[in-house]
């Protein structure tokens, strides 16, 4: 990319989380830094550090985090540096295109860096073909319970984080509708469960799923609005998709067929690793513990014997996630110790292996999947029946670190998302 170059009026919004704002042009993406509007005047942080925050960024990713989940996924990028005139143009561009709940934070102007990225949603990325492909993006959060038994509350071994947290989020307004998603069905490799987690984040997808079609987000939720995503829409546009594949004579699909199909193409890449087969089949987790009492999904369909393919994007992502073995509960008296050991000598930074271990595993849980898939040619296609057939391939985003401080606030939110579940009992609608 040539930098002294940069033209704002070619790259336009693609979307943002908490702490990155990300713009695209064609098979690229930036990812600029966000600071609290409130500091919008006083950047927090001088262009140095905002330069070491963004490198330190990618020497995680492809030191750490790549290791972990497999380098196959993983794109680390570059950090680079950008004229300022051109990054202010871009905020005062892009700015009418954030969503407003977005807007307590501003686009880092003053730093001039940001990291550049592959676009995972780029059609460029794949052969041209006449059909752009269409780019899932899931953030599935924490798939696995906790054994540690330093737990203090035994609801937390019995229902998922995710299912007690929404309950607290619908009461505090984050979120208008609870979301039925649960991660323990996502992650549990059974075929059923999955179809059922996916088919709830589509029903509330919330900031856990978004779909994209030829790099542009067709289909996410609208944070604060009653309103829920438009399913018909979506159908108009995944239609084609199945229905290309499920050859022509299926001329009049449902809108369930429709959805049933997409979904079945969605699990399949998700069991599957990049080019290969699904690979061998082990249990890794005890079996009482791989289901959340909070899920609908009906416990007599859990049939055993599937279990994640070890080498699929799923089973390295909850891996890692299980690196977490104490739980916050567990871990938070070590990082007490680990901090004052650091107060005392204060030259030291290295964070304390368990510490630095469950920080490793909060990256893992707040991490995105982004599949990819198209729609093969007619040529390529070996039969007419059954779900239509798609190349695909997985990527893991957004694998910052976590920073060590976090973890006094970790504990507070935990204690504050159990205690309000007790005490509604989860009863909540
Ligand atoms: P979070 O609040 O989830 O921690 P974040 O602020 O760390 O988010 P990202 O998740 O990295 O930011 O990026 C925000 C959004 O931008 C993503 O959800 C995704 O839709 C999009 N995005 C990020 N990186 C890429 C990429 N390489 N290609 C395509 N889209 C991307
Ligand atoms: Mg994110
Ligand atoms: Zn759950
Ligand atoms: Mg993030």
């Amino acid at each position: 990319m040539e930098v002294d170059k940069m033209d704002e009026n070619d790259w336009k919004y693609h979307g943002e989380g908490n702490k990155s704002l990300v713009v695209s042009h064609l098979s690229r993406v930036l990812r600029l830094l966000k600071y609290p509007a409130e500091d919008s005047e006083n950047p927090p942080q001088t262009p140095e550090q905002a330069f070491r925050q963004l490198q330190n960024i990618v020497d995680f990713c492809s030191n750490v985090m790549s290791r972990l989940l497999g380098e196959e996924f993983i794109h680390s990028g570059e950090v680079v540096k950008l004229p300022l005139e051109f990054v202010r143009q871009l905020s005062i561009k892009v700015q009418h295109h954030r969503p407003v709940w977005r807007c307590d934070k501003v686009m880092d102007i003053y730093s001039g860096c940001a990291l550049c990225l592959p676009n995972l949603t780029s059609p460029l990325l794949h052969q041209p073909t006449h059909t752009p492909p269409l780019c899932i993006e899931i953030k599935p959060k924490c798939g696995f319970l906790p054994s540690s038994k330093l737990v203090s509350k035994e609801v937390k071994t019995k229902v998922c984080r995710f299912c007690m947290h929404q309950h607290y989020k619908v009461a505090n307004g984050k979120w208008k509708r609870r979301s039925l998603y649960c991660p323990l069905d996502l992650f549990s490799g059974n075929r059923q469960r999955m179809h059922f987690a996916i088919r709830h984040l589509i029903e509330e997808p919330q900031n856990n799923f978004k779909i994209f079609k030829g790099g542009q987000c067709i289909y996410s939720s609208k944070e604060g609005s009653d309103d829920s995503p438009d399913l018909n829409s979506l159908l108009h546009h995944l239609r084609p998709y199945v229905m290309h594949g499920n050859n022509r004579i299926n001329s009049h699909m449902t809108g369930k067929a429709v959805l049933n199909d997409f979904i079945q193409v969605l699990v399949n890449a998700l069991l599957s690793s990049r080019g290969g087969d699904a690979g061998v089949v082990t249990d890794r987790r005890g079996e009482g513990r791989s289901a959340c009492e909070a899920s609908l999904f009906n416990k007599e369909r859990i049939r055993h014997g599937q279990h994640l393919p070890d080498i699929s994007v799923l089973s390295r992502i909850l891996q890692t996630q299980m690196l977490d073995t104490l739980d916050i509960e567990g871990l938070y008296p070590l990082y007490r110790r680990v901090e004052q050991h650091l107060q005392e000598y204060p030259k030291e930074s290295l964070p304390g292996d368990a510490v630095h271990q469950y920080c490793v595993a909060m990256t893992a849980k707040d991490c995105s999947i982004m599949v990819s898939l198209v729609p093969c040619t007619e040529e390529e296609e070996e039969d007419d029946e059954g779900p239509p057939a798609f190349s695909h391939s997985v990527s893991i985003l957004d694998l910052d670190p976590k920073p060590f401080d976090s973890i006094p606030r970790q504990l507070r939110l935990d204690q504050k998302i159990v205690s309000f579940y007790t005490k509604t009992g989860g009863s909540v609608p």
